[in-house]
């Protein structure tokens, strides 16, 4: 296709077919509208017998023990926190890179957290940046599989092990994807994943959590679930604590934490027939994105955010689908360039992802609480923040991912069209020179 004029430069663009419902999600069927209309119409939408079934179908797909419907992928994350025993001065440590929810909810814990390096390959959590940022405050680590990408589980793990942390895996970006043949989100102690309509299994505003640690889940439940309380058959310390001593039972009806997490039932609803038809949409998501990639192979300048295929591990339903930027391969061309022009082409993108969090002055400065100083170190004994240049591979990703399309079927034709927008700007790089990137 070479020396072909770019669009950008007034030349035929690169995508002339109508996508249809390739980029089309959730796939919403009848059986979603009568699976939700048959709770609506019979008032169940506060209930929990819909979120039950659905807590035992999820915990099952993932070969877990248990799981827990929340309202929020936040909730599942702030409860798997506390569970964890996150309180007063302790601290996490996770990604930077990431949405907020990740470790925010260490603020409302009275916790704080402690920000670690990400690898440039993969974009998830560097096992070498965690062991020296362990304190005897630290109580829990939490990956997060970013825009798909599994995490490298196997050495996290070790190191937690070892100073016997807890592992909460952020699942919300990767849903039924696998880390060297296991489901992420069973690796950990404890998987948290957001099930909101963005994600790559889509059900309506929802959380959940799974484990096989049966404290855990019960410790969940006392924080945010009240009204599940005296139904759940107690076992262990919880049990003996709080919960059947007979002067106490009437804790028994209230939550913990002091938040109401029930996961919507018309949420359950739809998040049972969508799970029923996940792992079809996904393998054919797979199928699509990898084709994709597989196209862009020999392309200077753009490389798959995707594990090797002989590792085992894969992308789940390829959330926020990223590439990498290699600007060194197309003699330092700036990224914004690089995505004006393959949004010309017909394929809209652009750099980055989330912002790197440590940074933010809700991370630096802000007291939320009233400490009268930054609520990220009111109860550390000491400066966790992070300052401008602490974390450099972080701080360049914005510059070096960019967006691409997700595909939800494999239709060859459209995916080639698409590819092709990459592909030909990064063969004509030398057509943008004279662009500039500020504009
Ligand atoms: C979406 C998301 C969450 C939060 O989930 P909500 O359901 O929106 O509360 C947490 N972590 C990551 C990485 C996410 O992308």
């Amino acid at each position: 296709m070479m020396a072909e004029q770019l669009a950008i430069k007034g030349g035929p663009k690169c995508v002339t077919k109508d996508p249809g419902d390739i980029f089309t999600w959730p796939i919403i069927t009848k059986e979603d509208e009568d699976a939700v209309l048959e709770v609506l119409r019979r008032g169940g939408m506060s209930g929990t017998d819909v979120t039950t079934q659905f807590e035992r179908e999820y915990a099952d797909w993932h070969g877990a023990k248990y799981a827990l419907g929340c309202s929020s992928g936040t909730a599942a994350l702030q409860s798997a926190m506390w569970a964890c025993g996150v309180g007063v001065g302790d601290e996490i440590i996770g990604p930077s890179l990431t949405y907020w929810a990740t470790n925010l909810p260490a603020f409302s814990l009275q916790a704080t957290i402690v920000f670690a390096e990400v690898d440039p390959v993969s974009l998830c959590l560097d096992p070498n940046d965690i062991e020296h940022r362990i304190t005897k405050r630290t109580k829990a680590i939490i990956p997060v599989h970013y825009c798909g990408y599994p995490a490298d589980m196997d050495p996290i793990m070790e190191i937690a092990r070892k100073h016997n942390v807890k592992v909460i895996e952020d699942v919300s970006h990767a849903h039924g994807g696998l880390y060297k043949g296991k489901v992420v989100g069973t690796i950990g102690d404890v998987g948290a994943f957001s099930v909101m309509s963005g994600k790559a299994l889509a059900v309506g505003e929802g959380g959940v959590m799974i484990t096989d640690d049966r404290y855990l889940w019960e410790k969940a439940i006392v924080w945010g679930h009240y009204g599940r309380t005296r139904a759940t058959v107690w076992t262990g310390e919880l049990e003996e604590q709080y919960i059947t001593a007979e002067d106490l039972v009437p804790y028994a009806g209230l939550p913990w934490g002091g938040y109401k997490y029930r996961m919507h039932q018309l949420s359950s609803a739809c998040a049972r027939v969508q799970l029923k038809y996940y792992k079809s949409r996904m393998e054919e998501i797979q199928k699509a994105m990898n084709y994709f990639w597989d196209l862009q192979e020999d392309t200077p300048g753009v490389k798959a955010h995707r594990p090797d295929a002989d590792t085992g591990s894969t992308m789940g339903g390829w959330y926020a689908a990223r590439g990498r930027y290699v600007a060194e391969e197309l003699d330092g061309l700036d990224i914004r360039v690089f995505c004006k022009a393959v949004t010309a082409e017909g394929c809209s993108t652009g750099p980055g992802c989330n912002s790197p969090m440590h940074l933010h002055p809700l991370l630096q400065t802000a007291d939320i609480y009233g400490h009268g100083k930054p609520t990220r170190i009111a109860n550390s004994d000491w400066d966790v923040r992070e300052g401008d240049k602490s974390l450099p591979v972080t701080e360049s990703l914005p510059l070096r991912i960019y967006g691409i399309p997700w595909f939800k079927h494999y239709r060859p034709e459209v995916i080639e069209e698409y590819a092709n927008c990459f592909k030909k700007v990064a063969e004509n790089a030398d057509q943008l020179k004279d662009i500039d990137p500020e504009e």
